[in-house]
């Protein structure tokens, strides 16, 4: 990772990112260890070999065993099981066999020989198009590593030895960046990785500010550069000018503290806007973290929990007693505030290789959420009964994913309640009066809203899929990143006959998508009936202080005009500037 040290204000855009800012010198985390060099060994002293590659291995069972504790406590027993993966690698034993057949064969050094296995199965699955693949690659290659620095000597540079410095590399491991939180490394940056990559879903769980797939990171930063994080736009600033970290100073102090503060703080604000017009801010949770104890506090609901997260985590599904007992505390952890539990919305681009029996050309429009579920009953049979195990409390209620047609809420209602039997029989107690809501967000469920409306108790509006399916623009091609438009005239229009179906049926219609995390659009959303928005953990203080600020017919009057507006940029000018106008900013 040679590059020169450079003076200029240099931008770089990353991939993703993880909120925060983290403000800095730079160090380059190369995972530079003692060369790796072929020596023979005699055949007298290979069992001696043997053995001192078993005491490796058994060196970085401990040492992985002592980060998966100390991530434990602080990320949640969930994400911790991501370093069950790097446990399940060192105990592979028909990998050890190969290799240690090897070492007796070749008459070669140990570490040379596990480091060419290694080579040659990460190099088979780096090449894989499929993200969980290249996702196991840096798993693999990860836990190598420890183990080859147990053979030839440690890396040589340490997240230890540099605290409070910024680590850049290549590609970090979840366990390094526990390691970060741990000493206090102020942020970091890497040129791999992308949303789902799991470092980055550590960092978030943990709070520390990130961005990943930066790519010419490398080429334009040096140690000891001046450097910024900025996580909250996905951005590395290196050489940042006195303006620019000034700049980036005060946003920091003004972030500072933003969730114990501000959350706590929350509790405190009303709920409704200045005219009396009750409306109800909840979160969207991707994982369990030390987060939820934090909105719990601050009396939040969760208006959306997405349970993937157990998928990014484990590579098989999840036992029912796992689920339950994960659900439960969920539960725990916000009563008596309520928990909207999504189930699974898996995709053929997610699922493991066992399951998804075929690469599909186009998963958007493929094998995921409800047909997915429907079409697998155990799993989905199985996150149903867990999920009813944990509604003894009464706070949780179930929602499904990518309804498209009432026979999918029907066929799974009667899964429902063939569950809710079965736990009856076993004497199992749970909600008998668990709600069952869907998503809309297909434009087909939009479309149908009254006609889906009879068989449902809520509804939620999901405009991050709503968009990409109504505008055929995949939310995650940069290419047409473009022409990814939330506010544009025909996603209102649907947005507005769901609340509509809504209001008509007398059942709660919610929005979870990042839509409702834009502080430019609430008032239109407000304006459009919408009493319930749920947003993500960041926008949750800005977006309740900002409802405290609103007059509610001022919002409606709002919505009346951008509903008459044919074209994106007419919705979003007349937003910006009412904004502007009414709340300053
Ligand atoms: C949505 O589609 O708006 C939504 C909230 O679900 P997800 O982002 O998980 O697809
Ligand atoms: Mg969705």
């Amino acid at each position: 990772m040679a590059a020169a040290k450079t003076t200029k204000e240099r931008r770089l855009k990353g991939a993703a990112s993880s909120p925060g800012i983290a403000i800095g010198l730079s160090f380059k985390h190369d995972i530079e260890r003692p060369p790796i060099i072929q020596r023979s060994i005699p055949a007298a002293r290979i069992d001696a070999e043997l053995r001192r590659l078993d005491r490796a291995i058994a060196s970085a069972r401990r040492d992985l065993e002592k980060i998966r504790a100390a991530a434990g406590d602080t990320i949640g027993p969930q994400l911790a099981k991501i370093f069950e993966a790097e446990l399940l690698i060192l105990d592979d034993t028909e990998f050890l066999k190969l290799v240690a057949a090897d070492i007796r064969k070749s008459g070669t050094c140990a570490e040379y020989i596990y480091n060419r296995h290694i080579t040659r199965t990460i190099k088979n699955l780096a090449g894989a198009e499929e993200s969980y693949l290249q996702e196991m690659a840096s798993d693999i290659k990860t836990t190598a590593g420890r183990v080859l620095s147990h053979l030839v000597g440690p890396m040589m540079r340490k997240i230890k030895d540099n605290k409070r410095r910024i680590a850049l590399a290549d590609t970090f491991s979840p366990g390094e960046v526990v390691l970060m939180n741990r000493y206090r490394t102020p942020g970091f940056a890497s040129m791999q990785g992308g949303p789902t990559s799991h470092a980055l879903l550590v960092a978030r769980a943990l709070s520390v500010p990130a961005v990943v797939g930066v790519s010419g990171l490398c080429k334009h930063c040096a140690d000891d550069c001046e450097m910024i994080i900025d996580g909250y736009a996905g951005e590395v600033i290196v050489n940042p000018s006195e303006q620019t970290r000034e700049h980036y100073r005060s946003e920091q102090k003004k972030r500072q503290g933003l969730k114990t503060r501000q959350l706590r703080h929350l509790a405190r604000l009303p709920e409704q806007t200045l005219d009396g017009h009750e409306i109800k801010i909840c979160a969207n949770v991707d994982f369990p973290s030390h987060t939820d104890k934090l909105l719990a506090t601050a009396g939040v609901d969760v208006g959306l929990y997405r349970t993937e997260f157990f998928y990014l985590s484990e590579s098989a599904f999840p036992s029912e007693a796992d689920q339950a007992a994960t659900y439960l505390k969920i539960a725990e952890t916000f009563f008596p505030h309520k928990v909207t539990l999504r189930v699974f919305d898996l995709g053929s681009d997610k699922v493991s290789a066992e399951h998804a029996q075929q690469e599909e050309s186009n998963p958007a429009l493929g094998w995921r959420g409800i047909r997915f579920d429907l079409d697998s009953p155990a799993i989905f049979r199985t996150q149903i009964r867990a999920i009813l195990r944990a509604s003894k409390l009464k706070n949780l209620k179930l929602m499904l994913p990518m309804v498209t047609m009432a026979q999918e809420v029907v066929r799974s209602r009667r899964l429902i309640r063939s569950a809710m039997d079965e736990l009856r029989t076993e004497q199992v107690p749970f909600d008998e009066q668990i709600e069952i809501g869907i998503m809309i967000e297909v434009p087909a469920a939009a479309l149908m809203a009254t006609a889906l409306a009879h068989h449902v108790d809520f509804f939620s509006i999901g405009t991050n899929d709503l968009v990409q399916y109504t505008l055929a623009v995949d939310r995650g091609n940069k290419k047409v990143v473009k022409l990814y438009r939330e506010l544009h005239p025909a996603v209102l229009k649907l947005i507005q006959m769901t609340i509509d179906a809504g209001t008509e049926s007398r059942i709660p219609v919610s929005l979870c998508g990042e839509l409702a995390s834009e502080l430019e659009a609430v008032p239109l959303l407000i304006g459009m009936g919408l009493t319930r928005l749920s947003v993500t953990t960041q926008s949750l203080p800005p977006v309740r202080k900002l409802v405290g600020k609103l007059n509610y017919e001022e919002c409606r009057k709002l919505a009346a005009r951008a509903l008459k507006l044919n074209t994106t940029e007419r919705v979003e000018a007349l937003l910006y500037n009412w904004y502007a106008d009414k709340v300053g900013g």
